[in-house]
Parts: C-alpha cells; sequence; structure tokens
C-alpha cells in the first residue's frame, strides 16, 4: 500500500525469486497495490536484473522484486526498482518506509481499483543478452543457478549464445537443497569437481536472484571475485575507449583494482558497500563499469543493474577478444593479502567511535594518500590501506587491511588496531 500510495497510479511489474514465501508475500503486494489503484503485471520467478531491465523496457512506473538475494532460505525481502530500472535510494526507501510507519495510505475507490494481469515476459530479457553479446566459440559451460531464479532463464540464455552447456540445481526450490544461495568458494565446490570432471571452459554460478555471479576457471579453481573484477575492469575500459574512464567500486575491493584499472588509463571511484549505492555512482559519474567484490557487476551500456547473466556472458566475449582462458585472463593481476579482525563494541558508541577515528587514524599513519568517510574510514596507504567501520547488525567495530605485503598488512593492521582500542578507551567500551 506504501509502495502503490507514493505512485498513485500507472504500473507496477513484480516478481520473485524460488523462497518458499515468495508467492505469499507477492499476493499481499499485489492486493496491496490494487488497493492503490495500481495495475500489477505479475511476471512469476524471474532474476532480479531481468525485472529491472523489464520495468524500463516495458514502460512501467516500478519494479518490485521479492527477494532476499544471497541470504538463507527463511528471509525473504522487498526491493523496489524505478520506471529507469534504477534501485531505489535511501531516500526513496526512507519515503516508503515513513508511509508505512504513519499507515498514510491512499486507497482507490471500488471503480478504480487496479487491476491484475499475469504475463510471461522473459523472453524480452533473453533477447537483451542474445542483441548485445555475441560469441563465435562454442563455450562449454557449466551453469549452476543453485535452485534459485535463474535456473530456467540462464541455461537458455547459454545455449542461445551458442554454449554447450551443463546444468546443475536448474531445478526451482525454496528450499535450496543443492546449495546455499550465496555463490562463494566454499559453496561451490561440487561446481568446481563438475568444471574439471567435463573438462569445461568456465563454471558460473548465481546468487538465489542472479545479480551476482561467481566464476570457476578452466583448471575448476574458484576464481578470486577481487581480481576477475580488477581484469574485467581494465579489459572494459580499453574495450569503451574513453579517456579518463570511470570504473565504480566499493571502500572494500582490493587495491588491485585501482593497479589494474589505473594501468588502462582510468580511474576508480569508491563508494560505500552495496550496489545500490555503486549503481547510482556509475550514472552520476557516465562510468564505464562498476563492480563490488561480491560478484555484483553493472554494465552501464545497457542497464542499472548488477546483472549475473550477462556478466558471464561479457566475460566470455573478453575471453574471446583477448584470445585467452579465464586463468589467463586474472594471471597479471596482483594478489595483495588481506587481513580482517573484528573488535567487540557496544551498538550505542559503534558509530560515535568511527565517527571520530579519521582524525586518529589520519594522526597515526601521517603518509597517508587519501582519505574516505564514504563508509566508516578508509585511509589509502603508500603501501595497502585500512578500513575501519561499524558493523551494521552486530557491536562489533570491523577492521579490514590490505598491504603490499603480508608484513606491510601486518604492521598497519597492529597500528590500527591500537588506535582503534585508544578511541574505544576514551568511549569507556
Ligand atoms: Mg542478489
Amino acid at each position: 500500500m506504501a509502495i502503490g500510495s507514493s505512485l498513485r497510479t500507472g504500473k507496477v511489474l513484480v516478481a520473485r525469486d524460488t523462497r518458499t514465501s515468495g508467492l505469499m508475500i507477492e499476493n499481499a503486494l499485489v492486493s496491496g497495490l490494487q488497493a492503490c489503484g495500481v495495475n500489477v503485471h505479475c511476471l512469476g520467478v524471474l532474476p532480479t536484473p531481468a525485472l529491472a531491465y523489464l520495468t524500463r523496457r516495458l514502460g512501467a512506473n516500478a519494479g518490485v522484486m521479492i527477494t532476499a538475494s544471497h541470504n538463507p532460505p527463511q528471509y525473504n525481502g522487498i526491493k523496489v526498482f524505478d520506471g529507469d530500472g534504477m534501485a531505489y535510494g535511501e531516500e526513496e526507501q526512507n519515503q516508503i518506509e515513513s508511509l508505512v510507519r504513519l499507515r498514510n495510505f491512499q486507497l482507490a475507490e471500488w471503480h478504480s481499483l487496479g487491476e491484475v494481469q499475469e504475463l510471461d515476459e522473459g523472453s524480452h530479457y533473453i533477447e537483451m543478452v542474445l542483441e548485445n553479446v555475441k560469441l563465435d566459440k562454442g563455450w562449454r559451460v557449466v551453469v549452476d543457478s543453485g535452485c534459485g531464479a535463474t535456473g530456467q532463464i540462464a541455461p537458455s540464455i547459454f545455449k542461445g549464445l551458442g554454449c554447450k552447456v551443463t546444468a546443475l540445481n536448474a531445478q526451482p526450490d525454496g528450499f535450496f537443497p543443492g546449495r546455499s544461495p550465496e555463490p562463494n568458494a566454499e559453496n561451490l565446490k561440487f561446481l568446481a569437481e563438475t568444471v574439471k570432471a567435463l573438462n569445461a571452459d568456465m563454471g558460473v554460478a548465481f546468487d538465489g536472484d542472479g545479480d551476482r555471479a561467481a566464476f570457476i576457471d578452466e583448471n575448476g579453481v574458484f576464481m578470486d571475485f577481487d581480481r576477475v573484477l580488477a581484469a574485467y575492469a581494465a579489459y572494459a575500459l580499453e574495450k569503451s575507449q574513453a579517456k579518463n574512464g570511470v570504473v565504480v567500486t566499493n571502500v572494500e575491493a582490493s587495491m588491485c583494482v585501482e593497479r589494474m584499472v589505473e594501468q588502462a588509463g582510468g580511474r576508480v571511484f569508491r563508494t560505500k558497500v552495496g550496489d545500490v549505492y555503486v549503481a547510482r555512482a556509475v550514472k552520476e559519474l557516465g562510468a564505464v563499469f562498476g563492480g563490488e567484490p561480491c560478484g555484483a557487476w553493472i554494465h552501464p551500456q545497457i542497464h542499472y543493474c548488477p546483472d549475473g547473466i550477462l556478466s558471464a556472458a561479457l566475460l566470455l566475449k573478453a575471453l574471446e577478444d583477448e584470445g585467452k582462458r579465464l586463468s589467463e585472463f586474472i594471471s597479471n593481476v596482483p594478489t595483495f593479502p588481506v587481513l580482517r579482525k573484528n573488535i567487540p563494541c557496544r551498538n550505542e558508541v559503534k558509530h560515535d567511535a568511527v565517527g571520530v577515528l579519521d582524525k586518529r587514524l589520519k594522526a597515526s599513519f601521517p603518509k597517508h594518500v587519501g582519505v574516505s568517510t564514504v563508509d566508516g574510514v578508509r585511509l589509502a596507504l603508500e603501501n595497502g590501506w585500512v578500513l575501519v567501520r561499524a558493523s551494521g547488525t552486530e557491536p562489533l567495530i570491523r577492521l579490514t587491511v590490505e598491504g603490499e605485503s603480508l608484513k606491510a598488512a601486518e604492521e598497519i593492521m597492529e597500528k590500527a588496531t591500537g588506535v582503534v582500542a585508544e578511541v574505544l578507551e576514551d568511549f569507556g567500551n
């Protein structure tokens, strides 16, 4: 009703991933939209990027995706996109939430209730990928949908691209019996073994709603998220031929992204963690490419929603352009050691403590080369960087350090830990 009240009229697309609660939530959501006089097109199970793309393509006023992304099966959530296919940012989300809190709903009269149609529009998304990516080589690809929203559509797209496809966990199942919806190295061991056993060129796995992709190389090795992001960012820059092109990533990504992007003549802009922040910065800066090291990549030449299927197709295209195999594609990306530490800190003081940390950290690292406070405090140093953030959900302060060498990383971590401990003492923690 809050979304419906903010729109008052027009058309909203609704899609969902495969979670057991998806249809239940969809029924309630559709009912609320109708009650406010908004027409609804229900698209059934589709990946989030397909819903976002179709929202713009079909001229809808908004698109609503029912998904909890990579989170465990018992979770669910609602993600809203505007008519441009751009995810609602903080401001728009707050508006909707305040309508919910105030119960300030604009209900329609009986004669102007919204109408509902069930439509199968996934083919437009399939066409979009096939129009934008042309592959010459018949790549052998193993596609692991994890029983999520890409199970039907991803294998058919890769077949359409001329690939020889083996599909794993392609059956929709809200219990996610094949693997967890989060595509990380731990959860993709079976995919890695399958790639190796079948002598395939690539393994690709998606999260529950298909906006993230993780890759397995031709040797059955899980591809480091940061390094493949850095390699693809450099390729995208070179391909675009943009002068001083911008690549957007978040504050947590490895500095190998800067190395590769700057080598390719571009520059890196870093945002808060969260694909919505990356997407907005990509649009505002006219960036060539944007991505987070969880496998959420944004291809602005097509749309602003992270898109796992499109990412995998474009990565194969990059391999063709460069005449490389996957392992070769990232072989010249440096690996830097990353250290992480959690320091317990009461919820009441964690944000205030991080708020004063930038001054103290700057004083302790006088040779820093850059400071960012978009998300916690991030200090760029000559031989690495340190990021200090308050946990969003737990009574913790999180420290992340990356160094040119393990020794450098350890030294930065030791110093930063000391600074955080001093500040916490001042706060009586
Ligand atoms: Mg997701």
